[in-house]
């Protein structure tokens, strides 16, 4: 697993692309300059690693296009320590650039084959995620509640409930709300009660899904 000169010259050209697409957080720029996406596809696919669009990983799933994982990440707004929740592990590249983030990562994914995979392939990059769970993201992680940002990343036909209970007060929820397309919705919760909510432009995900395989 080799990350070059070449891969690196890549990447620039990749954080140029989103820069001319409206990412301005300079943290989550440098993030992706850092993180050899290659390593997180099948090998065989590295003229794909470095464009800016989602790709086949295995199980069926995908690797979330850079400019979304960007979009998000900015919205999240994180900052070094923040306890964050990640619904959706798949490959593990947005669970990685969460930690080049700084913050203190919990990620859940419902299909075994890519937990697995996962779980085996980030360490060895050197990305520790606080944990990685094997289950179902509509429930969320009580047992680990509040968390300071939760980002989900598959398509979520409706808002679940346990997710916005599980946001720290001033906490983020960035969802891509809807079945076939997906508007990008933020949740910013200022009280026990009180959400705020905004909306963003519509991206296209895998669907979230209940019900693990
Ligand atoms: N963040 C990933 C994107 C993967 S695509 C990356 O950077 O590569 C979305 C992922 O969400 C898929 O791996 C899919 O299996 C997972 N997923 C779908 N429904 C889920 C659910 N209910 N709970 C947890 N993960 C789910």
């Amino acid at each position: 697993m080799k990350d070059t000169f070449k891969h690196k010259g890549m990447r620039q050209q990749l954080v140029d692309t989103l820069i001319g697409k409206g990412i301005k957080d300079k943290a989550v720029l440098n993030a992706i300059s850092k993180i050899p996406r290659h390593l997180f596809m099948d090998s065989g696919f590295i003229d794909h690693a470095y464009v800016d669009k989602a790709f086949p990983i295995a199980a069926d799933q995908t690797i979330s296009q850079p400019y979304t994982v960007a979009f998000q990440s900015e919205l999240l707004q994180i900052k070094p320590g923040d306890k964050v929740l990640e619904i959706g592990t798949g490959s593990g590249y947005q669970c990685a650039v969460l930690i080049e983030l700084g913050a203190k990562v919990y990620s859940i994914e419902r299909q075994q084959e890519l937990f697995k995979k996962t779980s085996k392939f980030l360490p060895k990059i050197g990305y520790r995620a606080k944990k990685l769970i094997f289950g179902d993201g509509y429930k969320g992680l009580p047992e680990e509640a509040p968390f300071k940002s939760i980002i989900v990343t598959a398509g979520a036909p409706f808002v679940p409930k346990p997710l916005l209970s599980q946001l720290a007060i001033g906490g983020r929820l960035v969802i891509p709300v809807g079945d076939d397309v997906q508007v990008m919705t933020l949740f910013i919760r200022r009280g026990q009660k009180e959400f705020e909510k905004h909306e963003f432009g519509e991206f296209r995900f895998v669907p979230m899904l209940e019900d693990k395989n």
